[in-house]
């Protein structure tokens, strides 16, 4: 079983986060998971707190809520800048993403 399918199944508390240093701005995240990912007046994305705020601060991260995992993988996997990180919250193993195993 891959990292990634262990996570899912044991149902571990999964984390996301954006390197904007790589973002292209497409908004193709937001398209996907609108209640994790927007785009700020700069033209690149963030991920959003509990109360809706974007999360500016480098490497900043938010849970991702298990009835949009689906929707968080599947722009984790469509980013075309190849920057968002999905990992396990208990020890940081990045589960989806460019750095997954
Ligand atoms: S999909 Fe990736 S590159 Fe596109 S806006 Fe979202 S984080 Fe940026």
């Amino acid at each position: 079983m891959t990292v990634q399918q262990e996570a899912v199944v044991q149902g571990e508390a999964l984390e996301v986060w954006i390197d904007q240093d790589l973002c292209t701005g497409d908004g193709i995240c937001a398209q996907y998971a609108p209640e994790v990912f927007e785009l700020d007046i700069d033209g690149l994305a963030y991920v959003k707190g509990g109360d809706e705020e974007l999360l500016q601060a480098k490497g900043a991260t938010t849970p991702v809520p298990l009835p949009l995992l689906t929707d968080v993988i599947d722009s984790a996997r469509e980013c075309p800048g190849e920057c968002i990180h999905v990992r396990r919250v208990s020890d940081s193993v990045e589960v989806y993403g460019p750095n997954a195993e």
